[in-house]
């Protein structure tokens, strides 16, 4: 069903659809958040499905040891003839005697978990219990009914969020950026802080299992990711409060993020600018360089990762990019609203899907280029259009001043790649 929404932005009318989606489930977060949570350990309790669909995707784009594994429920697990809690607890037993480095084990949901309405939280609770202190436990779920591959990562920040001890406990944190942020742009980040003198910042999620400090009313929090939805609640049910502003891709979302906490702090006027003025140049200088590709290119959005909003913001500020729809499997109206001001007017927003419908209108738009997931880029492909996964995005650096040029470069690399083909087939 379509349902047309008038937002409070300068984009046409929203449109609302509920229907079959092709989207990656919760699970595919854990690709990129066992690599930076290095002391955790992600154990899905799933099925062969989901342990097929983390191998093929984590096998095509990671190369390291693992920090994950499914626990398979066998098909007298789902028919209730065997008792799964005590078959976890087994399994659980057994991976941490052979992997006492385990500081947090992280069990995580999934459809067949969630359908025999398994009770992970206690399961959870009990073995933390047993295995506390040496092994912290905790849950979320990735289930594919009701989350896309990023709200795997809400569900997981949100888990910490509330386990995180509540100030005073201990010193509450003065500024929580929340949403994994690779560890090279959460360096650019800290130097960036240190040199705008505001201290007292913790990364959500840090790089070890212990680092969470208190949190509560004297904690400022910004979102480096778009799609936190959950773990912005949780954190406000502790009295922190958000830092609005543009997530930080491409130089001007960065500034603007990088302005908004110097709002915040008082930082004075002229820290602001030595601290950033340098980085700045060096993103407009890399961007000039992507900038006669993009321009002028009309762009598709199919709805995936929740980011689609700001990169599409960042492709028509600054690169000229014509934007022809932006889709999300979500839009959170008060994170989004900055972004979403800042789209050409008229640019038709979708929410949800209802992927034939999505399919023909890409085809009767006719764009130059297709972000999409990657079970539509092959058909489109074979169509002789070209495409861009959108999964890409969640994998690779692109937060940040030194990362906007690699983040232009991603959707280039489509169109130079047809170039190049096709100047060889002429
Ligand atoms: Fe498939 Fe659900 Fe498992 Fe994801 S959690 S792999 S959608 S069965």
């Amino acid at each position: 069903m379509n349902q047309p929404v008038s937002p409070n932005c300068a984009t046409g009318s929203t449109i609302r659809q509920r229907g079959q989606h092709e989207v990656f489930c919760g699970l595919t977060s854990i690709i990129w958040l066992h690599r930076k949570v290095q002391d955790a350990f992600f154990l899905i309790v799933g099925s062969r499905t989901c342990a097929h669909l983390m191998q093929s995707a984590a096998g095509v784009m990671i190369f390291s040891e693992p920090r994950f594994a499914t626990a398979i429920m066998e098909e007298r697990d789902l028919a209730g003839m065997a008792d799964m809690h005590d078959e976890l607890d087994a399994v659980v037993d057994k991976l941490l005697q052979r992997r006492p480095d385990i500081k947090m084990l992280v069990l995580v949901g999934s459809c067949p978990s969630e359908v025999i309405k398994f009770d992970l939280s206690k399961a959870a609770e009990r073995l933390n219990r047993v295995h506390a202190p040496n092994h912290r436990v905790l849950c979320y779920s990735g289930s594919g009914i009701e989350t896309t591959f990023t709200q795997g990562e809400d569900n997981f920040l949100t888990a910490l969020v509330n386990e995180a001890p509540r100030a005073p406990a201990r010193n509450p944190a003065k500024l929580i950026v929340a949403g994994c942020l690779p560890d090279v742009v959460e360096d650019q980040f800290a130097r960036l802080f240190e040199d705008m003198g505001v201290d007292g910042v913790e990364f959500l999620p840090g790089r070890n299992s212990s680092a969470m400090a208190g949190i509560g009313p004297a904690t400022r929090f910004i979102l480096a990711q778009p799609y936190l939805g959950a773990t912005a609640a949780a954190l406000e049910s502790r009295g922190a409060k958000r830092i609005d502003a543009l997530f930080p891709l491409g130089e001007e979302g960065t500034t603007a993020w990088l302005q908004a906490i110097a709002d915040a702090f008082g930082v004075a006027e002229d820290r602001f600018e030595a601290a950033t003025a340098a980085p700045r140049k060096r993103a407009q200088a890399a961007l000039k360089a992507y900038r006669p590709w993009l321009d002028g290119r009309r762009i598709f959005f199919f709805p995936d990762s929740q980011l689609e909003p700001s990169l599409a913001r960042f492709l028509f500020r600054e690169t000229g990019a014509d934007i022809l729809e932006v889709g999300s499997p979500y839009l959170h109206r008060e994170h989004a609203a900055g972004e979403l001001a800042l789209l050409p007017p008229g640019t038709s927003i979708s929410e949800g899907q209802d992927v034939d419908l999505q399919i023909d209108r890409a085809r009767a738009s006719n764009p130059d280029l297709i972000v999409c997931g990657m079970g539509l880029a092959n058909p489109f492909e074979a169509e002789g259009r070209l495409t861009k996964w959108s999964i890409e995005f969640a994998f690779t650096p692109i937060q940040g001043y030194e990362q906007a040029g690699d983040l232009a470069e991603l959707f280039v690399r489509p169109l130079k790649r047809h170039s190049v083909l096709s100047e060889g087939l002429g």
